[in-house]
């Protein structure tokens, strides 16, 4: 598994899908959607616009702002009133150009284009079965087997042909296709990944991964999309449509959305990211309490659960971690990145906020742990007496097949060891996460409406335990084993 490019010590963020309809800017306000949906993903990025007749797509490598860079004239050349665009992290296929996304293909309807966050957990199985038949694959994606099961004849001749294409993909999806006309959104049955629609003050129609997205270019949120729902944006404005009946409906919207990726300013899953994440920090304190002097995040998406620790516990807040935002992953592949180092860059000590304090460090996640071992010594080295480690969710012991890149089981630092086994690792004087039922009694939704498989290892979609990230990529492999004839 390859290294990951975040100061959590290894997990992967997954991908970032925003659209637009009838916006005479739509690549303008795609490229501003995009970038406040950065967080989500910064391999990648691409937009793809159409002018009602023809799709123009454009993708690189690298942040959205570099891609689509000031006086590129990319945006300009994409000028057209419909858009849809992606930032991406690999969580299937590694990251090569022909993996970026949008994906645009050619098929017997016309030109589509498809933007995706999520993992199709059965793409290999009908990556085989396609490839049986000759179809030809060109990137080690699973969002490509999608553009084929479209362009299957017996697919195209039904009544809804994407709702019946989606009735054969397992596993989690967001989902936007960019056809000549109209954009369609569509989340899997389960809602894994979230998925907003919002208007603008001028009346066009936008989706996006997060509510954050609409905030930037002052676009309203109206709802959520629903898990099994496809939703039209077109010139008659907006239509919705279910592609499963009501009863295959299951909600498990992934919580570490909730606890970890999105963005704190974005409602996702019925409540506000920042507050979901106070109130984390609060059953956090009452849980595991300490006798400290001070509570300190591990910035960025610990802060909102240390602002509750210390709000509940009474013990000051204060930044003694501070991150920096000025380092670009522009020309870093997870690949080549090493995570050490890039922690060393992203967090620096505020030594005059620990130097000779009991200090309670709040986390949201600890992975494979390496990581927040080497900020726990950086702690200790500015002076730091005593060091509590809180988490605001429970130990992670197993891996995520539905969009988001974990490290393997046997990686995980909780997988195989127990909690005096992990204080001794992490060489904190105390340790404490929260548990399952504390974080799902901070949910606004039933605690059966989440997905929870990396701390209980209660997979809602039946798994494949072998498939991972490069899964797809032995075919490519294979093009170089063939020898030259
Ligand atoms: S396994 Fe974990 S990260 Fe993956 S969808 Fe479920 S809750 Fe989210």
């Amino acid at each position: 598994m390859a290294a990951t490019c975040n100061p959590h010590d290894g997990i992967g963020e997954n991908c970032g899908l925003f659209g637009i309809f009838g916006d005479n800017d739509a690549a303008k306000k795609t490229y501003f959607g995009l970038h406040s949906l950065q967080h989500r993903g910064q391999e990648s990025a691409g937009i793809a616009t159409s002018n009602g007749e023809v799709i123009q797509c454009y993708t690189g490598m690298g942040m959205v702002s570099r891609v689509f860079r000031s006086g590129n004239g990319i945006l300009e050349k994409l000028s057209n009133p419909v858009a849809i665009g992606h930032v991406r992290y690999s969580t299937t296929g590694t990251s090569k150009a022909s993996n970026y996304q949008p994906l645009l293909a050619e098929y017997s309807r016309g030109q589509v284009a498809i933007a995706h966050n999520g993992n199709l957990i059965n793409a290999q199985l009908l990556r085989d079965e396609y490839e049986a038949y000759g179809s030809i694959f060109k990137s080690t994606s699973d969002t490509e087997i999608i553009i084929h099961l479209l362009a299957k004849p017996t697919h195209i001749s039904k009544l809804d042909p994407l709702g019946h294409v989606l009735n054969h993909l397992q596993g989690a999806y967001s989902l936007l296709f960019l056809f000549d006309n109209r954009i369609e959104a569509a989340r899997d049955p389960y809602g894994i990944r979230p998925l907003c629609i919002g208007k603008t003050s001028e009346g066009a129609y936008v989706v996006a991964s997060e509510t954050c997205a609409f905030d930037i270019i002052g676009a309203e949120f109206i709802r959520e999309i629903n898990p099994g729902e496809i939703v039209t944006l077109n010139k008659n404005g907006l239509s919705s449509r279910f592609f499963v009946s009501p009863e295959t409906v299951r909600p498990a919207h992934c919580i570490f959305e909730h606890v970890y990726f999105a963005k704190q300013s974005s409602t996702i899953f019925g409540e506000n990211v920042h507050q979901f994440r106070k109130k984390l920090g609060r059953q956090l304190a009452v849980e595991h309490p300490a006798e400290a002097d001070v509570v300190i995040p591990v910035p960025d998406s610990g802060t909102s659960a240390a602002i509750g620790y210390a709000e509940k516990s009474k013990i000051p807040f204060d930044m003694g971690l501070v991150r920096s935002h000025y380092i670009g992953r522009t020309f870093i592949s997870p690949e080549q990145i090493q995570r050490e180092l890039e922690v060393k860059l992203k967090l620096a000590i505020v030594k005059e906020a620990v130097d000779g304090k009991r200090i309670v460090v709040v986390d949201d996640s600890i992975v494979r742990g390496t990581t927040t071992r080497g900020k726990i010594r950086a702690l200790r080295q500015a002076g730091a007496k005593k060091i509590h480690m809180r988490v605001s969710c429970p130990p992670i012991r197993f891996p995520c097949f539905y969009g988001v890149d974990f490290p393997t089981k046997e990686e995980l630092l909780a997988n195989n060891r127990n909690l005096q086994e992990i204080k001794e690792f992490l060489e904190v004087d105390s340790i404490g996460y929260i548990s399952l039922e504390g974080l799902l009694s901070c949910a606004v939704l039933p605690a059966d409406h989440y997905c929870t498989a990396c701390w209980s290892g209660k997979y809602v979609i039946p798994v494949d335990v072998t498939f991972n990230k490069v899964s797809l990529e032995r075919y490519q492999l294979h093009l170089f084993d063939e020898p030259d004839a």
